[in-house]
């Protein structure tokens, strides 16, 4: 993202799975398994943001510091876009304020329920509200697939936020997950028209892989609660918000 330097797809192999979570909890993606590309334990201390100085690139290096400059600048990225689109409605907008690392199992909760690793989610309980990610996962799957994934994971967390603020009510969870994906591809493509976000080669298939490492189990009963969606399911809506904006995503 920005000036990615151009990564090679490893085929790491990804299992669905998801968590299911409590009503204003979402998750947004799937474990991934086997050896982490480059053995880190802790790829990003507790609290996350980047120490580099603002404006450097560290674009294409693969390193710890550019996970973490990704992660603050998509948070960044997602405020701005979505204040600027509630202030367009008329309605008042206040941001998602904490997006945590984690490291283990359990180490951070949602209201009562535990979030387990190799995840990412979204958690409104409690009073609180945060998006929480599994760095050593989330490391591992921005090396695997690139920097575009951070991007699109933080979305869709952050999707969920503005799902929560909207108040919209889905029926079944693949609903609110699709649309989320929706959301975050409308949050991306719009940025990348208005020049707030650059893509470069390579880029567009970063999303389509990412959302491939994140599909859903094809025999995964669609109905089921934690059902996100197939891979088809779920690059067609982020490419329907990528394409078309929040037009093409159902606010209704
Ligand atoms: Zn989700």
């Amino acid at each position: 993202m920005d000036q990615p330097g151009a990564r090679a797809w490893s085929p790491l192999r990804l299992a669905a799975l998801c968590v299911a979570v409590v009503a204003t909890t979402a998750c947004a993606v799937a474990p991934l398994t086997g050896e982490r590309p480059d053995g880190r334990n802790e790829p990003a201390a507790p609290g996350g943001a980047s120490s580099q100085p603002q404006g450097e690139s560290l674009e294409g290096t693969d390193t710890v510091e550019e996970f973490e400059q990704d992660i603050v600048g998509a948070e960044q990225l997602a405020d701005e876009y979505w204040s600027q689109r509630f202030a367009g409605f008329g309605a008042p907008f206040q941001p998602i304020g904490q997006v945590v690392p984690y490291y283990r199992d359990g180490e951070l909760s949602c209201g009562e329920q535990l979030i387990p690793r190799n995840n990412a989610v979204y958690c409104l309980a409690s009073g609180e509200e945060f998006i929480a990610y599994d760095a050593n996962w989330a490391f591992a799957v921005f090396q695997a697939v690139g920097d575009s994934f951070l991007f699109y994971l933080i979305g869709h967390e952050y999707a969920h936020g503005i799902q929560a603020r909207l108040e919209l009510d889905y029926s079944f969870s693949i609903e609110r997950e699709l649309a989320a994906d929706c959301l975050a591809g409308a949050y991306l493509g719009d940025s990348v028209r208005d020049g707030t976000l650059r893509l470069d080669d390579g880029d567009l298939d970063e999303f389509q892989r990412g959302l491939e490492a994140v599909a859903d189990d094809p025999d995964q009963p669609w109905f089921e609660e934690g059902s996100h969606g197939t891979a088809e399911q779920r690059i067609a809506a982020f490419f329907k918000g990528y394409d078309g904006s929040l037009a093409g995503c159902d606010l209704s």
